[in-house]
């Protein structure tokens, strides 16, 4: 397609949002394009075992992303692998620029850019990346058989990527704030039965100690006495939240205090035509299902907008804040 041309409908962020939304998009005959800078599949790409999206008792991450794009692309999506730079609102249509400079025109937008994990901040989490700090099981539990690891945090990643670092490991000591995990119920009767891990209550790393082979110990410290001591390990695995990758979000779109996207029921943003779906968004739960679900529903209320818009019954008034931000913008 032509840089003059206008699209209906791009969308930003190839995990399971951004692919169901394509395929919703284009059985519903909107013109789309999906940009995405990575492998298509989004975080799932480093699950191991997805045990809770409908349809699959048992799955892997990087399987159900690859079923996921096989079905985007049966449907004819044109998928992009590109650096998206930035999103600007406009009247008659929004623009997505790109790292190589061109810019895409279309009607409407649906961003899709997920979270990434959050990080400790700690000292040594930097600096022994990669060399025995990690953020994904899947990706590095292979380099700790028989050896020993930490794993921070006590939500449902931690101990999912905790059940499957248990069978690599000699021992995992699963290190959590306070004296209950957040995860879910099945989650935690899986972790404690299992004989090589021991939960560490009321405990935080506060540095990661290294020698010339990398990661070589923790200081860990109990937040309800303080004492202080060092525990001895081969790797640290950092599960501890996420924070919504926002950064292309534009100025003026309202959002929490935490960074994710506010929305109504549609996914719709405060800005026309420009839809948030998955992790980004301000929601109860974050789970493939849901990001999916808001694909469906974004690419839904796009196909509706376009059609109004194209038939001149809707029309693009972008909120004195997003005019603000963006007061070049007169197209
Ligand atoms: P999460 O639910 O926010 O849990 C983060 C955990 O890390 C909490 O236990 C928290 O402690 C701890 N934590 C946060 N900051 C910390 C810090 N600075 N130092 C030490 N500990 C810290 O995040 P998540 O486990 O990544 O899950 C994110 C979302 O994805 C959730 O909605 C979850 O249900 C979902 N998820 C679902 C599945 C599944 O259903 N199979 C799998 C993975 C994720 P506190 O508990 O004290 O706050």
């Amino acid at each position: 397609m032509s840089s003059e041309e206008i699209y209906d409908l791009v969308i930003v962020g190839g995990g399971p949002g951004g692919l169901s939304a394509g395929i919703y998009a284009m059985r519903a005959a909107l013109k789309t394009c999906l940009i995405e800078a990575g492998v298509p599949g989004g975080q799932i790409v480093n699950s191991g075992e997805v045990e809770n999206y409908p349809g699959f008792i048992q799955e892997t991450g990087a399987g159900l992303a690859e079923k996921f794009t096989e079905h985007a692309r049966h449907y004819g999506l044109e998928m992009i692998s590109r650096q998206v730079t930035a999103i600007e609102p406009g009247l008659e249509y929004h623009q997505v620029r790109l790292d190589n400079g061109e810019a895409y025109r279309t009607h409407a937008i649906i961003l899709a850019t997920g979270g990434s994990p959050r990080k400790m901040n700690i000292s040594g989490e930097m600096e022994l990346y990669g060399k025995g700090v990690s953020y994904c099981a899947v990706c590095d539990g292979f380099f700790f058989r028989n050896k020993t690891v930490v794993v921070i945090g006590g939500g449902d990643s931690a101990v999912e990527e905790s059940l499957y670092l248990a069978k690599l490991v000699k021992q995992l000591y699963l290190v959590h704030r306070r004296d209950a995990l957040r995860a879910g119920m099945i989650l935690q009767q899986r972790i404690k039965s299992e004989c090589n891990v021991e939960i560490l209550w009321n405990s935080i790393v506060t540095r990661i100690n290294a020698d010339a082979q990398g990661v070589c110990s923790v200081d860990l410290k109990d937040t309800k006495t303080g004492t202080q001591r060092v525990l001895d390990t081969d790797g640290v695995f950092i599960f501890i939240g996420f924070d919504p990758n926002n950064r292309l979000v534009p100025a003026g779109t309202r959002m929490n205090a935490n960074g994710y996207v506010v929305t109504d029921e549609k996914c719709e943003t405060n800005i026309p035509g420009i839809y948030v779906i998955g992790d980004l968004r301000e929601k109860y739960a974050r789970q493939i299902v849901i990001a999916a679900a808001d694909g469906c529903t974004a690419a839904l209320a796009a196909a509706h907008y376009v059609e109004a818009k194209k038939a001149g019954d809707a029309v693009c008034e972008l909120p004195p804040e997003v005019l603000q931000g963006a007061s070049s913008i007169k197209r």
